[in-house]
């Protein structure tokens, strides 16, 4: 039996790359489409922007119930609902307005509780006897059928779930690099979590789970796709979720394919080096410019392909470690410029339970029994908060524009001050808490933009000063695509 090499594999990996981002190329017309469409967006949308003035709300939470609304409507199927926009959309010659930074969406949130854990629950073993299971996401929707690409929301929230049942360590990204420099002794079995290339779902859809959980995890995004438009989360968003801990690392500047590469190795060692200066160099510049408080020190290898030239220059651009996609556990001898992940990919339950199972004999967190079914799944059906809330858990709003909020009536313990609220889109939020009714409530005065959307309340308690949190997510009347133009391309 032949056995494949590594460059074989990654050939194989970045093959199907190709595949599901070739589809998505954008032709030059359909890019000024696109440019025009969005141009009328943005004059429509700035009036909305400039009317700032702030509704306090404070309507008392109307018959909160815990039941989950019955006959969930399905998300309307966005036009093109199958082709994820996984290009960027190259500007070149035409003027695609970026997106207007939001005013609620730029937080600057002290105390904020950080994801690197202080200590462990498990012991702590000689670092050679550390394994780490690297786990690899992309994008996640809760109402757009299951791709390679892309996982169902409810899937990875029941992987989570069933990850922090099985007490396994979920380490930073920091705590990893202190144990590979020998810094740091970490218990003999622990996962890392990572989600490349940025799209919009990683701020909407996983970090609320994330959050919930109290996982650190790392965002590999590639530069060009930073826009914040359709698909793409915009660095605002970046920024809310490295207040909260989050690691960002480079996936390169724009996602070349591996004939790039070649085509660029041909025309010898100058113009290689020049495209490494570029797509990995350069990279680490513009993220470290947008995000000058945290250090870029990860380079994530856009679809596994590695060459050799460049696993020689990581070091000197300024990284510790370079990630691929070989399924495998990492050891404390695993080269960091080649350090293995496993893929999960949305169609493929088996790799998340194989990542996650570390001997031989030993059974993989269980996961929750789910339905499953073909094409879209139900819009939403996340377990609702043990608060009352509103807009209720798993319901459509009629109302674009509704209060959201929540009942803290029955919670004993907890600071008000810090109360925090988070919406996808929005970032968060100048919710106000009204001490006689006890909710603690928003009112935005454009329409949401997300659909679901993802809302996230946070409050320490009083007594130990922990963190606690409750999510819930709802829907809108309409649908995403008349607001903003998302998978709008063939
Ligand atoms: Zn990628």
């Amino acid at each position: 039996m032949h056995t494949l090499s590594l460059e074989e594999i990654c050939q194989g990996v970045f093959l199907f790359t190709i595949d599901n981002h070739s589809k998505n190329k954008l032709n030059a017309s359909m890019r000024h489409v696109v440019a025009i469409f969005q141009t009328c967006l943005m004059l429509v949308g700035l009036p909305c922007l400039a009317n700032q003035s702030y509704l306090p709300p404070n309507l008392p939470l109307s018959n909160p119930t815990y039941q989950v609304a019955e006959n969930i409507p399905q998300a309307e199927p966005l036009t093109g609902d199958n082709i994820p926009l996984a290009e960027p959309i190259t500007s070149q010659g035409e003027s695609i307005p970026l997106a207007q930074p939001l005013p609620d969406s730029t937080p600057t949130i002290p105390g904020i509780p950080n994801f690197s854990m202080p200590f462990f629950s498990q012991a702590l073993v000689p670092q050679n006897e550390t394994r780490v299971a690297i786990l690899g996401y992309h994008d996640f929707s809760s109402t757009k059928p299951a791709t390679e690409m892309r996982i169902p929301t409810s899937h990875f929230r029941a992987q989570m779930q069933a990850l922090k049942n099985s007490g396994i360590a979920v380490i930073s990204m920091k705590d990893f690099l202190e144990w590979k420099n020998g810094e740091k002794k970490l218990p003999a079995q622990c996962v890392l979590i990572t989600i490349d290339d940025g799209w919009l779902s990683v701020y909407t859809d996983a970090f609320p789970v994330l959050a919930e959980m109290n996982f650190p995890f790392t965002i590999f995004p590639y530069t060009q796709f930073m826009t914040g438009r359709g698909t793409a989360m915009g660095i605002n968003q970046y920024k809310d979720m490295i207040n909260y801990g989050v690691t960002v690392g480079s996936h390169s500047v724009s996602h070349l394919y591996p004939k790039s590469w070649r085509t660029a190795k041909r025309q010898g060692p100058e113009a290689l080096d020049k495209l490494i200066q570029k797509e990995i160099g350069d990279s680490r510049t513009i993220l470290s410019n947008h995000f000058p408080n945290i250090s870029i020190n990860t380079y994530c290898y856009p679809g596994g392909f590695v060459l050799p030239e460049m696993t020689e220059k990581l070091e000197a651009l300024g990284y510790e470690a370079a990630f691929t996609v070989i399924p495998k556990k990492v050891t404390k001898d695993t080269d960091r410029w080649q350090i293995h992940r496993y893929m999960v990919y949305g169609k493929d339950p088996k790799t998340f339970n194989r990542a996650v199972t570390f001997n031989e004999s030993g059974a993989a967190p269980s996961l929750p029994t789910q339905p499953q079914r073909a094409g879209h799944q139900p819009a939403i059906n996340n377990p609702p908060p043990l608060q009352a809330v509103q807009p209720l858990a798993n319901s459509t709003s009629p109302d674009m524009t509704p209060i959201i909020a929540i009942s803290m009536a029955k919670e004993t313990d907890f600071d008000p001050s810090s109360l925090m609220m988070r919406i996808s889109g929005f970032g968060k939020v100048q919710a106000q808490y009204d001490e006689q009714n006890k909710n603690f409530a928003w009112k935005s005065n454009r329409p949401l933009v997300t659909n679901p959307v993802t809302v996230q309340v946070r409050w320490k308690t009083l007594s130990s000063g922990t963190w606690r949190s409750a999510s819930w997510q709802f829907n809108t009347k309409e649908t995403t695509s008349t607001l903003v133009p998302k998978n709008i391309v063939k």
